[in-house]
């Protein structure tokens, strides 16, 4: 069961009729809009793969095509011009929300450890905002949000990493974007400082979506993202925890990591305390595009090689303009099997669900209790944060100023005014 305390839905106040039927005169024609950009790539990528043997009359069809295209852009143009302004409300109406990752924080934590670990999301939190409050994408915000709770020690993504059981750092992560449907993921990174730009490259500069181990690794590099030791994923912490979780596991104790031990921690190399887990982030920009994004070290004293939900698209991240954005946190081997974060948005699609039914849904009747938790935010801008574990840490903001952050069952629902 989702407890009460551990979900919340919190909804828009759009109640001006004349300005729904606006925003679903617009909605249709974005739909329209993007999967036209969906099937020019496919189109694209088609044309790109096909065999040499068809190359005369792949020549041919791009011209055709390409004419088509002319002529459709124009009528697009002429035939959208009275709805390319946002209406009034898309125009100012952003919405932002991220977790921490699902788990089981005791309520023991030193103040200080839990003061340092809301700063954490709070500044994550707010990298996301900064660039929705300038009319930014959707896709840039939770991108920059995730940057940020990579490179903080305190959670398993990027710097703060889990190890697998062998003794080091494989990274998983993914982004997608709503508008388009494009995405990207990366799997089983060792050496990229964030596996987020890396799943970013993977949408924007290949014609695929998953790319995994040292090629997805040399994919990144070549496309400029940063690299760094293995060292740089080090925290005391997280080998602790493998230390604890080898034996439970009845796998082969190990006297140190498979790399060096860094010589020069800083103070913050080695935040105390099991805070912070796999991070996501979803949002709305005030285009109206929807964007996911999801990353992790996946799971303490995993096989080599296993690959969680977080990467994958349907999975750990969905993002739709026509329903919602996900991002998950729990079990990726029950996430996967159940395609949990695609499952939301066609129940919205297919079962008439709210955004909260759908993943009161997922969370209650399909994962198990202790499974993990999500979080969403659907083309309306209602947002729903929810866990079947005993926590997860979360934060969301909107742009009529409204801004929370819990970690364990702080309510989050806004005040009643
Ligand atoms: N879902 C992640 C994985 O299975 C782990 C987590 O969210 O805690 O890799």
């Amino acid at each position: 069961m989702v407890s009460a305390v551990h979900s919340e839905t919190i909804l828009n106040n759009w109640p001006l009729a004349a300005v729904t039927v606006a925003r679903r005169v617009a909605e249709s024609v974005r739909i329209r809009k993007s999967s036209m950009v969906r099937d020019a790539n496919r189109a694209k990528m088609m044309a790109e793969t096909l065999p040499p043997q068809r190359t005369f009359e792949r020549l041919h069809e791009r011209s055709c095509h390409r004419l088509w295209g002319y002529a459709f852009l124009l009528w697009l143009m002429m035939s959208t011009a009275s709805y390319s302004q946002p209406t009034s409300d898309s125009q100012s109406t952003w919405v932002i929300a991220l977790h921490g990752g699902a788990g089981a924080l005791p309520r023991s934590l030193p103040p200080e450890v839990v003061a340092r670990y809301r700063n954490s999301l709070d500044r994550a939190l707010q990298c996301g905002i900064d660039v929705l409050s300038k009319g930014g994408k959707s896709l840039d915000a939770v991108t920059a949000t995730v940057v940020a709770l990579e490179n903080d020690p305190m959670f398993n993504a990027g710097r703060g990493a889990v190890f697998n059981a062998r003794g080091f750092h494989e990274l998983d992560a993914s982004i997608m974007d709503g508008q388009t449907l494009e995405g990207g993921g990366v799997a089983g990174l060792q050496r990229i400082r964030n596996p987020i730009l890396a799943a970013r490259l993977v949408m924007d500069d290949s014609h695929h979506v998953l790319i995994s181990g040292e090629e997805a690794d040399a994919f990144a590099e070549n496309g400029g993202c940063a690299t760094v030791e293995q060292s740089y994923y080090y925290t005391e912490k997280r080998w602790q925890q493998l230390q604890r979780a080898l034996p439970l596991m009845k796998l082969d104790p190990l006297s140190s990591p498979a790399y060096p031990i860094p010589t020069d921690l800083g103070p913050d190399n080695n935040p105390e305390g099991d805070t912070g887990e796999t991070v996501g982030c979803v949002a709305l920009d005030v285009h109206g595009n929807l964007a996911a994004a999801t990353s992790t070290g996946g799971r303490t004293a995993k096989r080599f090689g296993r690959i969680g939900d977080s990467p994958i698209l349907g999975a750990g991240t969905y993002a739709d303009n026509n329903t919602a954005a996900i991002s998950g946190t729990g079990i990726g081997e029950e996430y996967i099997r159940h395609s949990i974060a695609a499952r939301v948005s066609l129940r919205m699609e297919l079962a008439n669900n709210t955004l909260e039914e759908a993943c009161k849904n997922c969370l209650e009747q399909v994962l198990r209790p202790n499974d993990g938790g999500l979080i969403a935010v659907d083309y309306e801008g209602n947002l729903f944060l929810g866990t079947n574990t005993p926590t997860m840490s979360r934060a969301w903001a909107h742009s009529d100023g409204r801004r929370e952050c819990a970690i364990w069952d702080e309510p989050l629902l806004p005040k009643s005014n």
